[in-house]
């Protein structure tokens, strides 16, 4: 009788545990499947540069990974499914490597591309030096992501570039192209090398860095910067980093030239002839260090360069109590679009030229569907922005002009990556379709 009792006394609350633990995993693994299964709906499968291949013969679904990557508890990253671990946001992926450090089982492989989309990394040599003498390649771009290998790329790049000592007359001895970490730590080591140099961007300071939302925590690690010397940020925030980016440069007088976008590039002489929308400059030596997320893609309308255009949303609060119109389709148009019209003192259009927004995920549509209902949101589908004028837009709404007023332009219409960019200058690539 003792015994009966015992078994029962231990196996009852056993029992609880265990329905209670299968019951978790089954509803994470339905919820990742959910989020995997959207990302595949709305064609967001591809990783954007360094992401994890998990080897499923190896993988004994611990979750380690999942705990360890940064960029998980804001975004769905990895999840469960099946008791296999898979990357259910593909393009949430930033290359941070935690997930392979971490995972006891060796299951994962760090690759760049996969195998529909193949990535394009230029050949270079270890001084940076593409196939093509005098262009030099830094940062994301040439594969290697994140903040503090961009910062440590850029100025071992502009070393090379020194150590090679081609001086032309009349030309920069270095152009930089880009001022997000790599270009910033080469304008650094320019200036303290005494070279002559220019760094040109089509945005800000920052690069991705002042892309990412409002408070972002940025996992980076201590670097020696040029001039500045050792710098020990490891968790911070984005405007941080960035105040702290910004101070360098101004207290050392870079020479950083922003909303300026290189469009052309051509060698003559031996010396590189560099077109951007306003100047034309000459210079021995070019160094890229322009990532990999490319030029937002452009409406190509009267006003477009008014300031209140943007191209990317950083933080909704700043449209508190404003007329914004958000134009696009996909998910970040739509995110933009719900993201602001939920604070509720805001009057917002999202403009699409479509009939249906397709390429967004269910759950940003259904956000933008309550918004709407609520009449947060005003969603005109088959609908184009025609001007944009300082207090109004003009738009084109199933073949009627019709003018709205404004305060704020938010065009979330993708990006024109940097490949033909790579091939109108002659540097090789090497295509790599989910390999290291
Ligand atoms: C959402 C997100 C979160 C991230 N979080 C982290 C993190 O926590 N920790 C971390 O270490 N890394 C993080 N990363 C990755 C990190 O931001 C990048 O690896 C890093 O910024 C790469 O630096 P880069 O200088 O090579 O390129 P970028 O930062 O991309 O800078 C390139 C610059 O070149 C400019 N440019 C491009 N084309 C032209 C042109 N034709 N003419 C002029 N200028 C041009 C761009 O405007 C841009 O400013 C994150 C990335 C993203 C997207
Ligand atoms: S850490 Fe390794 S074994 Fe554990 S879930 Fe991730 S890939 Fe699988």
């Amino acid at each position: 009788m003792d015994l009966i009792w015992s078994l029962i006394v231990y196996s009852v609350p056993l029992a609880v545990t265990l329905i209670w633990y299968l019951r978790r995993q089954q509803r994470i693994h339905a919820h990742d499947r959910k989020v995997l299964e959207e990302s595949v709906a709305a064609g967001m499968t591809e990783p954007a540069s360094l992401h994890p291949l998990i080897d499923e013969s190896k993988c004994l679904g611990c979750g380690a990974c999942i705990k360890a990557c940064p960029e998980q508890p804001h975004h769905e990253v990895l999840g469960l499914i099946d008791g296999k671990a898979v990357l259910i946001g593909p393009t949430e992926c930033i290359g941070h490597g935690a997930c392979k450090v971490v995972c006891p089982f060796d299951a994962i492989t760090l690759v760049f591309g996969t195998e529909r989309r193949g990535l394009d990394i230029p050949l270079l040599k270890p001084s940076f030096e593409s196939n093509v003498p005098g262009i030099y390649v830094a940062g994301e771009l040439g594969g290697m992501g994140l903040i503090k290998n961009a910062l440590i790329q850029g100025q071992q790049a502009l070393e090379s570039i020194a150590k090679a000592a081609v001086k032309l007359p009349g030309a920069l001895d270095a152009l930089i192209i880009g001022a997000g970490p790599a270009g910033l730590a080469a304008s650094l080591a320019a200036k303290k090398m005494g070279l002559n140099y220019q760094c040109i961007e089509q945005d800000s300071l920052g690069g991705a860095v002042f892309q990412y939302p409002r408070g972002k925590l940025v996992m980076t690690a201590p670097v020696d910067l040029p001039i500045v010397g050792k710098v020990q940020f490891r968790n911070t925030s984005k405007e941080t980093l960035l105040k702290f980016w910004q101070d360098a440069t101004k207290r050392n007088d870079l020479k950083i030239r922003y909303q300026e976008r290189v469009e052309s590039m051509e060698k003559k002489d031996g010396a590189f002839h560099v077109r951007t929308g306003s100047q034309q400059y000459v210079a021995s030596a070019v160094l890229l260090a322009i990532g990999r997320r490319g030029t937002p893609r452009k409406l190509g309308v009267p006003g477009e360069e008014l300031p209140k255009v943007v191209y990317r949303l950083i933080d909704p609060e700043q449209y508190r109590g404003q007329k914004v119109i958000v134009v696009g389709g996909g998910d970040s148009a739509l995110e933009a679009a719900a993201s602001i019209a939920e604070l509720g003192d805001t009057a917002v259009i999202l403009s699409y030229r479509g009939e249906a927004f397709q390429r967004a995920k269910q759950r940003n549509r259904q956000r933008v569907d309550a918004a709407s209902s609520s009449g947060q949101l005003k969603v005109m589908m088959n609908s184009q922005v025609k001007e944009i004028r300082p207090d109004e837009v003009v738009l084109k709404h199933n073949g009627k002009e019709l003018k709205v007023s404004n305060d704020a332009v938010i065009v979330s219409a993708g990006g024109i990556l940097p490949n033909d960019f790579l091939k109108s200058i002659g540097i090789e690539v090497e295509t790599k379709f989910g390999t290291a």
